[in-house]
């Protein structure tokens, strides 16, 4: 059994080389113009959000301001065998090809540049490497610093920045190789996982709990009526939110419906997508770094509950640098042995002291 509160962060520099070229045209002829102009007549000249700065924002935060207890790691790439439990031979093909090419993959945002696939096996790979190192006994817990990423890549298409679905290879391979019979897999990012729900929508054995913010939002997917089919049906777990959802919203979705999922489906191990794009100075949902290291804290406590610990963040999405750096930061914090107050608490036993203070000061007459 690994030592209460041990970490290890997976990173690969790998990674970085997937920097997908902005002037590719990513629709056919026409349109491509069009969008362009269009976009550019708003003010707001394409870009593409997804770059390498993500990882080495985060990677320089935790070198300046280290966490006690976190040690690092390589990554390691993904076989084309523990990709294809999850992707289409087809797909996979269709993947491979480009690589060493500058594309676009699919009008929702996705393109490779010539190291994208090499970047995309990593990614997938990485996050493999840290959950065998908690199954091994390693660490309690990890984290899988990756990029591209996953969780709207489908079987068979690429989608919303992801070209393999990173937490989905790694719950496949938790399954097939390392002797897990139950995997959860929660997702805190602010777009619905449609790619990790559609893989394990008839899987029985995967419990996919999805927090984020409500269709018309990208990508559409992820009602309360998606819970899954056949045998399947019953471990697919929606809990679509308003645009200014915050920390008191999600805590309260992870105490009256995660915990008592957890508690029915007593997993080998906990899964987390932990998008950042949720913080309150990103672009989808409010909520704080407080709220990030609260759900964290309820993570760590079922896991030690029911599967020995055994829990691995992978990231997904988080594109305003400072957040998305603080945020894993947060995290690692409470997985090192921090233990966070309550969101929205702070400074409240100050006030209820300076209320008894001033209790009576307000009772007499007025000053002259
Ligand atoms: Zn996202």
């Amino acid at each position: 059994m690994a030592d209460e509160n041990s970490v290890i962060v997976f990173y690969d520099e790998r990674m970085l080389a997937h920097e997908p070229d902005i002037e590719v045209p990513f629709l056919p002829g026409r349109m491509d113009d069009l969008v362009r102009s269009m976009l550019l007549g708003l003010g707001d000249p394409w870009k593409y959000p997804e770059h390498p700065a993500r990882l080495t924002a985060i990677r320089h935060l935790l070198d300046l301001e280290p966490v006690p207890g976190v040690t690092f790691e390589s990554g390691m790439a993904a076989t084309r065998e523990q990709l294809g439990r999850v992707h289409t031979s087809s797909y996979l093909d269709h993947i491979f090809e480009l690589r060493g090419q500058s594309a676009w993959l699919d009008v929702d945002t996705t393109a490779v540049s010539p190291g994208s696939v090499d970047a995309a096996e990593v990614a997938a790979g990485t996050a493999i490497a840290a959950v065998e190192a908690v199954i091994e006994g390693r660490a309690e817990s990890s984290f899988a610093l990756v990029r591209p990423p996953g969780h709207h890549a489908e079987p068979v298409r690429a989608r919303g920045f992801c070209l393999f679905n990173n937490v989905a290879v790694a719950a496949a391979h938790a399954r097939m190789a390392l002797g897990c019979t139950r995997v959860m897999i929660v997702d805190w990012d602010a777009h619905h996982g449609n790619g990790t729900q559609d893989i394990f929508w008839s899987d029985p054995d995967v419990l996919f709990f999805d927090l984020h913010r409500a269709a018309p939002f990208y990508p559409g997917s992820g009602s309360l009526e998606e819970v899954g089919m056949g045998r399947g049906d019953g471990t697919n777990v929606n809990v679509p939110l308003p645009a200014d959802a915050g920390d008191a919203a999600y805590l309260k979705a992870f105490r009256e419906i995660l915990v008592p999922a957890v508690e029915w489906f007593q997993p080998d191990l906990i899964l987390v997508s932990a998008g950042f794009d949720p913080h309150t100075h990103d672009l989808a949902l409010e909520v704080s770094y407080g709220g990030f290291a609260a759900m964290t804290d309820i993570l760590k406590a079922l896991a030690r509950q029911h599967c020995k610990g055994r829990l691995v963040f992978v990231l997904e999405g988080g594109y305003n640098l400072i957040s998305l750096s603080r945020g894993v930061r947060t995290v690692l914090q409470v997985l090192a042995g921090d233990v966070p107050a309550e969101p929205g608490q702070r400074g409240i036993a100050e006030v209820e002291a300076a209320a008894d203070f001033h209790r009576g000061a307000f009772a007499g007459p007025l000053p002259d």
